[in-house]
């Protein structure tokens, strides 16, 4: 059921520094758009004073909802909680540290409605505000990933994207644990454009995004998407074992002439690498092992503390 056209949903993780300027960015250019619309504010268990300020925020704001999550799950399950519980026609997803424009969305809508497109994705045209490291890692990520998921993820295009509700309501029948939106949402295959913006610097904060969590979200888009790794295992075995026994075949041959191969240290090489390439192995299956682990556990992925919209309606029912 859609009670709005458009809702923007916004991952929070102590956020408190840039969530004032947020606000006194996005209420404006919404309030003038002309639009029935909603902001879900979703509340990634935040350790500083993110959740009183949003509380005090949508008592002033009534459009603004506030979803808080019990712990923090990370930015993908705060975009699913946002994502199921969104009421709009259209979705915008959008971080909350002004680093996507948020004048984009309405650039975004007006395309979707003119073309009657199921996503619009916010592509960076140019990663200048990016570091060196960051923006090699990306490309290298962009570029495996389209290869393992396919030409339609558009380079470049993190999590500032449209989605109409079709496109939504095919995200919510997924019971994926661990999604990974900005190639799960291409893979839909629904009609999709694209909006160029530039990214700015962070407006206030720091970022949430440490090494690790970039890290581990590239193991997750691998591994959702492709076996492949598993099978470079299997390759990597016959290759070793070929390998192996033509070394084999040569020691043997050089025995029987009486020339007994000497050498403690090819011997230590071979062990050495024999054995990590096995432990490289062991560990590839480990992380398929783990994600199948976690999905059939079946733990949910987000725990909701409360939701400002189901408070309002219990208070009016009251
Ligand atoms: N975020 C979140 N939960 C987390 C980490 C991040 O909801 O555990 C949110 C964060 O508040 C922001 C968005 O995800 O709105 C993107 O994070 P950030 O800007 O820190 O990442 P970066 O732009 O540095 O990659
Ligand atoms: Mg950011």
């Amino acid at each position: 059921m859609t009670t709005a056209a458009l809702s923007v949903v916004i991952p929070m993780y102590n956020e408190q520094e840039v969530l004032p300027l947020l606000i006194a960015r996005l209420r404006p250019l919404l309030d003038g758009a002309g639009l029935d619309y909603e902001v879900v504010a979703v509340d990634d268990g935040s350790s500083d004073a993110t959740a009183p300020m949003l509380l005090l925020a949508c008592r002033e704001w009534p459009r603004l909802r506030v979803v808080r999550l019990r712990r923090n799950s990370g930015h993908q399950a705060a975009l699913t909680a946002g994502l199921h519980r969104a009421r709009g026609e259209y979705v915008a997803s959008i971080d909350a540290d002004l680093q996507d424009p948020p004048e984009k969305i309405l650039e975004m809508l007006a395309l979707a409605r003119a073309e009657s497109l199921d996503i619009v994705y916010g592509v960076r045209d140019d990663r200048t505000t990016d570091t060196f490291f960051k923006r090699q890692t990306a490309q290298a990520y962009y570029r495996v990933m389209r290869r393992l998921v396919g030409k339609k993820v558009p380079h470049n295009a993190g999590d500032f994207r449209l989605l109409s509700r079709a496109a939504v309501e095919a995200l919510r029948a997924m019971p994926e644990r661990q999604p990974v939106y900005r190639l799960l949402v291409p893979w839909l295959g629904f009609p999709s454009g694209e909006v160029a913006y530039r990214r700015d610097v962070r407006a206030a904060g720091s970022t949430k995004y440490p090494l690790s969590r970039m890290v581990a979200l590239a193991f997750d888009s691998v591994t959702n998407f492709s076996a492949a790794p598993l099978r470079l295992a299997t390759w990597s075995g016959l290759v070793s074992f070929f390998v192996c026994f033509v070394l084999g075949c040569y020691s043997v041959v050089r025995f029987v002439m009486h020339e007994t191969v000497s050498g403690w240290t090819s011997l230590f090489t071979v062990v050495l690498f024999l054995g990590g390439v096995q432990l490289l192995c062991l560990g590839l299956l480990g992380e398929y092992m783990g994600r199948l682990y976690a999905e059939v556990k079946g733990r949910p992925t987000y725990i909701v503390g409360y939701d400002s919209a189901e408070a309002a309606e219990l208070a009016q029912a009251r």
